[in-house]
């Protein structure tokens, strides 16, 4: 007997390789909107693997990671099942915008809920017609707005699963991070699926070191998980992450120009300047010194800033 997999209503079989169009609300203007769910099945019995991108409609480096693993045919697996997801808040991606259209973040809404909002019903239908057959899910974003991720995986601490898969998954940095009540991470853990989350680059931008570093992670997590032998395609197969702990957001003391004088993945001292901000007008400019020693995770590339606006976000070593 193999495994029941189903999705949309339909049974997967082992051998079954297809697109089938998830249909979410019609735009207002009555035109249809579709979501490919694009899944290979293999013949041998294995795990079930999700790979997902776009729950945030303009992080695009996500949706051009599983575009490659897509059309480069590495989603075809040897063992078990490859569910590829490329863009989930297709009109957020149309919109370019984070959010759903009723204004919602999506990654706020799982589980859901069938009477809810057009978000909440629509996170709620993924979550049991698509994402439930899983036993693994690769989650895919960037970070908000301007602020640019250096690439990195973000898991709990006490899942000593998803911590061998992020050490396999082999980012520079890998990241303790609580679960976000009302996530997608949040609500598959509470069924007993395991979600690593990468994040890398930012919103509305494409990042070529960052979208190999995804799919090298993807391919690495695949291989082990058994699904298939990327041995020729992988490269730096034992690379050992860096832990985060901890991070710590560097906020703007005063309202102005940001320029910063270090680089994402960069290492810094205590007392080192990392950047200043300046009225534009060049009457002043005050420096920001680090407070930490640790690894520079995000910096925020948008020049203009409030006080009080985060400017850079320091990983702190285990
Ligand atoms: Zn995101």
């Amino acid at each position: 007997m193999y495994k029941e997999i189903k999705i949309l209503g339909q049974e997967i079989l082992p051998g079954d390789s297809l697109t089938l169009k998830m249909d979410i609300a019609r735009l207002y203007t009555q035109s249809k909107l579709e979501i490919p769910i694009i899944i290979n099945r293999a013949k041998i019995d294995g795990p079930c693997l999700l790979i997902l991108a776009g729950i945030h409609g303009d992080e695009v480096n996500g949706v051009e990671i599983v575009r490659q693993i897509v059309s480069k045919g590495f989603h075809i697996p040897q063992k078990g099942t490859i569910i590829c997801v490329p863009v989930l808040n297709v009109f957020g991606f149309i919109n370019k915008t984070r959010e759903f259209p009723d204004g919602r973040d999506l990654n706020r809404m799982f589980p859901g809920s069938k009477t809810g909002s057009l978000a909440s019903r629509f996170a709620n239908d993924f979550i049991k017609q698509v994402a439930f057959n899983a036993d693994y899910c690769l989650d895919f974003h960037t970070g908000g707005n301007m602020r640019f991720n250096y690439a990195h995986v973000r898991l709990q601490k006490s899942d000593k699963e998803l911590q061998e898969l992020a050490q396999v998954f082999g980012t520079k940095f890998m990241m303790y991070a609580k679960q976000r009540e009302s996530s997608f991470r949040h609500a598959m853990a509470k069924i007993g699926k395991k979600v690593l989350l990468f994040e890398g680059g930012k919103s509305l931008s494409l990042d070529r070191s960052v979208t190999l570093d995804g799919l090298q992670g993807a391919l690495k997590v695949m291989k082990h998980l058994g699904l298939n032998d990327f041995s020729n395609e992988i490269v730096n197969e034992n690379r050992v992450p860096i832990i985060i702990e901890n991070s710590k957001w560097i906020r703007a003391d005063q309202s102005g120009m940001y320029r910063s004088f270090v680089k994402v993945g960069e290492k810094i001292q205590i007392g080192d300047i990392l950047g200043s901000v300046s009225d534009p007008f060049g009457f002043s400019e005050r420096k920001i010194k680090s407070k930490y020693s640790g690894y520079i995770i995000n910096n925020n590339h948008l020049p203009m800033v409030n006080q009080g606006d985060a400017l850079m976000n320091i990983g702190l070593e285990e």
